[in-house]
């Protein structure tokens, strides 16, 4: 369901939709499957998905901003069902973009990648931030250090929490059925980042973009097996 309410999402991005009716269709989509939007309500949080554009990290809030062609749009997205969550993001290009804003997405999402693939029984738990790290840093980008990844199941936040920088071979040892929400953060310019006056939004400190790709992943004896592949 995760899945498929962010392939609905990356159906209806254009230039000229709202934030607003992003979320709309999403929380319908979700409830017509006898699901919860499991970000709605969440310490408060008013929507059913997180809507982040340009240089809001994550945590915007969905509602009259209209989305212009040439911006990258962050959709994060959590379902509620039968006593467990799931969670996972994308940056999807809203029309044509920059060459520069590609790259950014292509190095996010492969950070996540190389993240996911030390998600393997017997690693450790810093491996995984650390590869992350490692890729980001090589293409001159920047990891975002207030936030992190979190384990996941039968509460939308779980231990461990997930930084996505930091040495290899550290923090718990990871084990078959362990189940993570993997999602780098990558900032164009500095690290730094910054919270709106609404509480929620997380934007760069230095107002250049940043982009956010997310996977539920378990850990099994053969490797990671994520469950929020795109169909
Ligand atoms: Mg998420
Ligand atoms: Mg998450």
């Amino acid at each position: 369901m995760v899945v498929e309410a962010l392939d609905l999402a990356e159906s209806l991005i254009q230039p000229g939709i709202t934030t607003f009716e992003i979320d709309k269709a999403i929380e319908q989509f979700i409830e017509s499957k006898g699901a919860k939007p499991a970000f709605k309500g969440y310490n408060g949080f008013p929507a059913s998905s997180c809507i982040s554009v340009e240089n809001e990290v994550v945590h915007g809030i969905p509602g009259n901003r209209t989305l212009n062609e040439g911006e990258i749009v962050s959709v994060d997205v959590g379902v509620y069902f039968q006593g467990f969550f799931g969670d996972s993001a994308r940056t999807i290009a809203v029309g044509e973009i920059s060459a520069d804003k590609q790259k950014l997405m292509d190095v996010t999402q492969s950070s996540l990648q190389k993240g996911l693939n030390k998600a393997s029984s017997g690693a450790r738990l810093s491996d995984i931030s650390h590869a992350i790290q490692k890729t980001v840093e090589a293409a001159n980008y920047s990891v975002v250090r207030d936030l992190v990844g979190h384990g996941i199941g039968r509460k939308l936040h779980e231990d461990p929490q997930i930084p996505n920088y930091g040495n290899p071979n550290a923090g718990p040892r990871l084990r078959t059925g362990m189940v993570l929400a993997i999602e780098p953060m990558v900032n164009m310019g500095t690290y730094e980042v910054k919270t709106q006056s609404d509480d929620w939004t997380v934007v760069t400190a230095d107002g250049l973009p940043s982009a956010h790709f997310e996977h539920t992943v378990v850990v099994t004896d053969n490797g990671p097996e994520i469950l929020t592949l795109a169909n």
